[in-house]
C-alpha cells in the first residue's frame, strides 16, 4: 500500500520526472500491464527470464506475462509505428507498474515485486543516432536528479551482451546502498565496481623461497593460514572452483560440465561480472558444488591450488596473482598447503590471465589521473543502449531514402520511481525522522498553531496563513487537530516536512510566529504579518 504521505512524494517525483522527459523531447504514452506472452517468445525471454517473469494464463488457457520491463510491446509498437526515417529518431516513455517475481524482495520500496518505473525507449536511423539520444536522456537524467535534490553521481556500468560503453547508472550516494560505486575525486572516473578495472601490477619479483609443504590443520581460509604462518595476506592465492555447463539446445540438459579454478589474491574479491567476461565463462557459470570439488581434486574446499592440475581444470589467475612470487597456496590435500610457491617453476604459467576482482580504494584510477575511492550507492536509474538486440529479433525495421528497410537502434532509460522514496530517505535522515529534500517533500511546509481547538485567535492566524500560503501555489498543511506541541511536532520531524511554522498565543501577542527547517535546531522568530513571505523565501532558496 502506497499510504498517503508516500503517494503525495511518488506524485512529486513523477512529475519532475514527466517534465524533464517532456523537455527532452520524450513522448508519453501508456502500454498495458498484463502482456501477451507470444511477444516475449518473440525474443526469447519468455524462456530466458526465469521465474523472476511472472507468467499468468487467462480463461482460455493463453498465456501472458506482468511487465517487468516493455522492450518488447514497445518494439511491436515501433514495428507498427514508425515505417519511414521520416518518423526517425523517436523516444517513447511511459510510468507504471512493473512487476518482478525477485528472488530477495527487501526494504519495502527498494526491492519490492510490485513497483513503479518510468521506462522510456529511443529509436534511431543508425548507431551515431542512438548515442545521440543516449546523450539526451544522460543529461535529463542529471537534470531530474538535481531536481530532485539529493547527492547522486552517475557511473558506468556493464553492458553486459551488449558491449560498448554506452550504459550508465544513476546512483544515490547512501551508506546503506548496494552498490559499491568507484571514482576518482582527482577525475571524472566513476564506474560501479562491477565494472572498474583493476590495473595490472607492476612486474613479478624474483622468486627466493624454495617450494614447500606446510601443515595448516583446520586452517582452511586464507586469513586463518596466514595468521599461522605468520605472513601478511597479500601473500596468500585463494582458489574458487567453478564450473560451467554445456546444454543441449533443443531440450537443455547438461551434456557436458567444464570445471574452472579462479585465482585471486587471500585478501582481494572476485568479481562476478568480471569472471563472466573470460574467454568460456560468457555462456554462463555457477559456483562448482562440493560434490564437484572433491571428485576433480580428491580434496575439500579450503586445502585447493593451482598445483599439479590434471588437465581437465582451466586456470584462470587475475593479474595481481600472475605477478606474484613466493606465494601460499593449498596444497590439494586437507590440511596442507604449500608456501614459497612460483609461477614457471612449481607450476605452469598460467594459461589464462584476467582482471577477474574488485579493485579496492586507493588503487590507481584506470583513466591514470589519480587514486580511487569506493562509496555506496542506491540504483534509482540506469541509461542503456540496446543496439539493435530486439529490432532484430523482432523485425523492427525503417524504410531508408532509398525505400531499402533497415533495422531500428534502441536505447532504454529506466528510473526506479519508487525506489528514489527509498533511497532519498536512506540519504537523509536523522534520529528524529525522514527530512525530504523540498522538491519531493509530501508537503512544503507545516503550519503547526498550539491550541487550535481553543484559542480563537490562534485559529483565525493560522487559518489565514494556511490559506494564504494555498493562494501563494505552496504545498501546505494544516495540522489542524488540536495535539499538544511536542507530540505534534514529532510527528511532521517524522514524516520529514522541510519547513514548519508555529503559531501560538504567546507569539501573536508580540506579533510573532516561528519558522524553522527540519534541519535547523533551533526556530527563528518572524513578524506573523509576514509569515507567508518569509515561507516563500525560503522555499525559493531551496528550489534554486
Ligand atoms: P537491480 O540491479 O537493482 O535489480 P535492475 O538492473 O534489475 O536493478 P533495471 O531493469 O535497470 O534494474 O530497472 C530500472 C530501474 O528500476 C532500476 O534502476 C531501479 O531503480 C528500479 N528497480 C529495479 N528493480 C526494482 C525493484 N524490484 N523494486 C524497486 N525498484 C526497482
Ligand atoms: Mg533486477
Amino acid at each position: 500500500n502506497y499510504m498517503p504521505m508516500g503517494l503525495r512524494v511518488i506524485r512529486k517525483v513523477e512529475a519532475i520526472i514527466r517534465e524533464e522527459m517532456n523537455r527532452a523531447g520524450a513522448v508519453e504514452l501508456l502500454m498495458p500491464v498484463v502482456q501477451p506472452a507470444e511477444l516475449w517468445q518473440e525474443t526469447g525471454r519468455f524462456q530466458q527470464m526465469g521465474p523472476e517473469l511472472l507468467r499468468v494464463k487467462d480463461r482460455h488457457d493463453r498465456s501472458f506475462i506482468i511487465q517487468p520491463t516493455s522492450e518488447e510491446v514497445i518494439t511491436d509498437i515501433a514495428r507498427q509505428e514508425l515505417r519511414s526515417y521520416k518518423q526517425l529518431p523517436r523516444n517513447f516513455y511511459h510510468i507504471q507498474t512493473k512487476f518482478r517475481d525477485e528472488r530477495r524482495p527487501r526494504f519495502g520500496v527498494m526491492r519490492g515485486r510490485e513497483f513503479t518505473m518510468k521506462d522510456a525507449y529511443s529509436f534511431d536511423r543508425d548507431r551515431e543516432g542512438a548515442a545521440r539520444s543516449y546523450d539526451a536522456m544522460f543529461a535529463a537524467y542529471k537534470r531530474i536528479f538535481d531536481r530532485f535534490g539529493l547527492q547522486y553521481r552517475a557511473v558506468a556500468a556493464d553492458t553486459g551482451a551488449i558491449g560498448g560503453d554506452l550504459s550508465h547508472e544513476f546512483q544515490v550516494i547512501a551508506d546503506t546502498g548496494e552498490d559499491a560505486i568507484v571514482y576518482c575525486p582527482q577525475s571524472e572516473y566513476a564506474a560501479n565496481i562491477e565494472l572498474a578495472e583493476a590495473l595490472p601490477p607492476g612486474a613479478r619479483p624474483e622468486a627466493r623461497e624454495a617450494m614447500s609443504k606446510v601443515a595448516t590443520p583446520d586452517r582452511s581460509t586464507c586469513a586463518d593460514v596466514a595468521a599461522l604462518l605468520g605472513i601478511p595476506l597479500q601473500r596468500t592465492v585463494k582458489s574458487l572452483v567453478l564450473a560451467s555447463d554445456e546444454k543441449d539446445p533443443t531440450t537443455g540438459d547438461i551434456v557436458s560440465t567444464q570445471v574452472w579454478m579462479l585465482l585471486v589474491r587471500g585478501d582481494h574479491e572476485l568479481n562476478e561480472v568480471k569472471a563472466g567476461k573470460v574467454p568460456g565463462l560468457a555462456g554462463g557459470w555457477r559456483f562448482a558444488t562440493v560434490a564437484e570439488i572433491e571428485s576433480h581434486f580428491g580434496c575439500k574446499p579450503g586445502y585447493l591450488g593451482p598445483i599439479d592440475m590434471a588437465g581437465s581444470v582451466k586456470v584462470v589467475a587475475d593479474r595481481t596473482v600472475a605477478a606474484m612470487s613466493d606465494f601460499v597456496c593449498g596444497a590439494n590435500e586437507a590440511d596442507f598447503h604449500l608456501a614459497g610457491v612460483n609461477w614457471g617453476r612449481d607450476l605452469p604459467e598460467p594459461e589464462l590471465v584476467a582482471d577477474i576482482r574488485n579493485v579496492l580504494a586507493g588503487e590507481p584510477s584506470p583513466d591514470g589521473k589519480g587514486t580511487l575511492a569506493i562509496q555506496r550507492g542506491i540504483e534509482v536509474g540506469h541509461v542503456f543502449y540496446l543496439g539493435t538486440k530486439y529490432s532484430s529479433a523482432m523485425n523492427a525495421t525503417y524504410l531508408d531514402e532509398s525505400g531499402k528497410p533497415q533495422l531500428m537502434e534502441m536505447g532504454c532509460y529506466g528510473i526506479g520511481v519508487t525506489r528514489i522514496l527509498g533511497a532519498a530517505i536512506e540519504q537523509n535522515h536523522d534520529e528524529r525522522g525522514i527530512i525530504w529534500p523540498t522538491a519531493i517533500a509530501p508537503f512544503e511546509v507545516v503550519v503547526c498553531p498550539i491550541g487550535y481547538d481553543r484559542s480563537a485567535e490562534v485559529r483565525a492566524a493560522a487559518d489565514a496563513l494556511h490559506e494564504q500560503l494555498l493562494a501563494g501555489g505552496i504545498d501546505v498543511v494544516l495540522d489542524d487537530r488540536g495535539e499538544r506541541p511536542g507530540a505534534m511536532f514529532a510527528d511532521w520531524e517524522l514524516i520529514g516536512v522541510p519547513l514548519r511554522v508555529v503559531i501560538s498565543d504567546r507569539g501573536l501577542k508580540a506579533g510573532t510566529a516561528e519558522l524553522q527547517g527540519r534541519r535547523e535546531a533551533q526556530a527563528g522568530t518572524i513578524v506573523v504579518s509576514e509569515a507567508a513571505d518569509r515561507v516563500k523565501e525560503r522555499l525559493a532558496a531551496a528550489r534554486a
